[in-house]
């Protein structure tokens, strides 16, 4: 039965395009982190969306689970299989054209191959921005990112993916083409299944196409490193940032001391502003549509008045392009250093923006009393309420045995999250890894309109089985 499947599969999209040697689907099998391997038939790349129709057709006949996966950089183990081999890798890495850019509806149509980079650079000749930004630009994909709703960096100014997106391709489970590349800032003509489709994880469909809203370049942005004496500090910053910059303010992220100190523990070229002695610090960016010399005057004016008022103790202006990079290498080393300092337990938690500071003050000391001496690796984009909140092993506490605690870590975590009205995941996804969190979390009657949805549009259960739902 599989030798026939795969004959068919090799009649539609090629022989070359059809991996079933271990070595050739290895890259494909092991997901990011290097946490777990799975195992499948084969890893089918097909290279049009009538190929992609056609091979999720063939599946649908033989019942054989399909995984959809783009640049595999995703965090939640939902761009891999399971380890039983029975399902097909469906990559979609060859679907990476530019297909239309419209500079006067400000969008720009691409197949869900597509690397971030490869947007943004295009969006960029056109003197657009396509504003979604994240550490892994350079290889994850719009449909990857389209499919977990990736957040990122700008946020705070240009909304999650899903706000970027105007339209989508899609290819249902039974393997028909829906064509809902409008472009349409206004659309009620009823259930809105684009964003049904917009993160549900490769559950529901698969997306083949985006429309994607641009914006104009801004002429300049500026950024500033703020330090503090607490997160409420922090937050009393971001209002005063909103009040005096609005729209201007693009980033707001927190880092804790102990990041960065992790940072120059694992990174000493980085050159750090201040000597270490604040508990909190703020990385800001501010984005113009005027001038640099705009910029500049409302950034000093604002971070001014925050040190007149006593919310912060000190702050560095970029004065160049370069000094910028510099401070966002300092937010963009804190994963890469807590990596190379071992292994730790992670949270991507999400909370109403006014309760971050409370959820921070109240869960650290619960952490300290239920694991003492464990470290706290607390960083995040705070002007959306999303925070890592990563416990890391006390000193001198190997990593596995610490690693033994992550169902009772997390149980203080998450059950703290919720009390405080927040989201156990707030931009990484569910996947296969926080599917049981969920079935936890959820309220029962949420989870049957999503089992719902699932069952009918997916009645035979072949796409990304054992994602998001169990
Ligand atoms: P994959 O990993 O291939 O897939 C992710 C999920 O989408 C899987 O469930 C897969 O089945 C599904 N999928 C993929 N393509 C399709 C498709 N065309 N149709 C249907 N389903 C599909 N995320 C953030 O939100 N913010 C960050 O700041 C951020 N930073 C990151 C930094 C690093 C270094 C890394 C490694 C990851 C980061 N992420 C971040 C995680 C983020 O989810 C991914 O990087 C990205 O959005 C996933 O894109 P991908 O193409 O790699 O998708």
């Amino acid at each position: 039965m599989s030798q026939s499947f795969l004959d068919q599969c090799r009649a539609l999209l090629g022989e070359a395009h059809v991996l079933h040697e271990e070595a050739d689907m290895a890259p494909f099998l092991r997901d990011w982190r290097g946490r777990f391997t799975g195992r499948a038939l084969a890893v089918l790349r097909p290279g049009s969306v009538e190929e992609v129709a056609a091979v999720v057709r063939s599946c649908a006949a033989a019942r054989i689970p399909i995984v959809p996966q783009g640049g595999n950089t995703g965090l939640v183990l939902g761009s891999v299989p399971d380890a039983s081999g029975k399902s097909i890798v469906l990559s979609l890495a060859r679907l990476n054209k530019v297909r239309q850019v419209d500079a006067v509806n400000r969008t720009m149509t691409v197949d869900a191959g597509c690397i971030l980079q490869q947007v943004q650079e295009t969006a960029a000749a056109q003197g657009c921005l396509f504003p979604l930004s994240l550490a892994a630009e350079g290889s994850c994909t719009i449909g990857g990112n389209l499919s977990t709703n990736a957040g990122g960096t700008a946020v705070l100014r240009y909304g999650n993916t899903r706000e970027l997106c105007l339209g989508l391709e899609v290819v249902t489970p039974q393997g028909e083409i829906w064509n809902g590349l409008r472009g349409l800032r206004k659309d009620n003509t009823g259930y809105d299944l684009r964003d049904l489709f917009i993160g549900a994880e490769g559950t529901l469909g698969i997306i083949t196409g985006a429309v994607l809203k641009l914006y104009p370049q801004p002429e300049a942005s500026i950024t500033a490193l703020v330090a503090l004496a607490s997160p409420h500090n922090a937050l009393r910053l971001l209002s005063l940032m909103q009040d005096r910059c609005g729209a201007s303010l693009t980033g707001f992220e927190l880092m804790s001391a102990f990041c960065l100190q992790l940072v120059a523990k694992h990174f000493p070229a980085l050159p750090q502003p201040f000597p270490p002695a604040h508990a909190q610090y703020v990385l800001l960016e501010l984005s113009s549509s005027e001038s640099e010399a705009h910029a500049v005057s409302l950034l000093e004016g604002a971070v001014g008045a925050a040190l007149d008022a006593g919310i912060a103790e000190d702050a560095a202006v970029a004065a160049s392009v370069a000094q910028s990079l510099a401070l966002w290498q300092l937010r963009e080393h804190i994963p890469l250093a807590q990596a190379a300092d071992g292994k730790n337990i992670k949270h991507d938690i999400s909370l109403p923006v006014s309760r971050i500071a409370e959820f921070i003050e109240h869960t650290g000391p619960l952490l300290q009393q239920a694991f003492p001496g464990c470290q706290l690796v607390c960083f995040g984009h705070l002007g959306d309420g999303n925070l890592h909140f990563n416990v890391a092993p006390p000193p001198g506490i190997g990593n596995e045995e610490f690693l033994a605690n992550q169902d009772a870590v997390n149980r203080v975590v998450h059950d703290n999250v919720v009390a405080f009205n927040g989201s156990i995941s707030a931009e990484h996804g569910i996947g296969a890894l926080k599917r049981d969190e969920l079935a936890r979390y959820k309220p029962p009657v949420e989870l049957s309109m999503m089992r719902a949805i699932k069952a009918a549009l997916d009645p035979l259960g072949i796409m990304n089985p054992g994602k998001i739902l169990g």
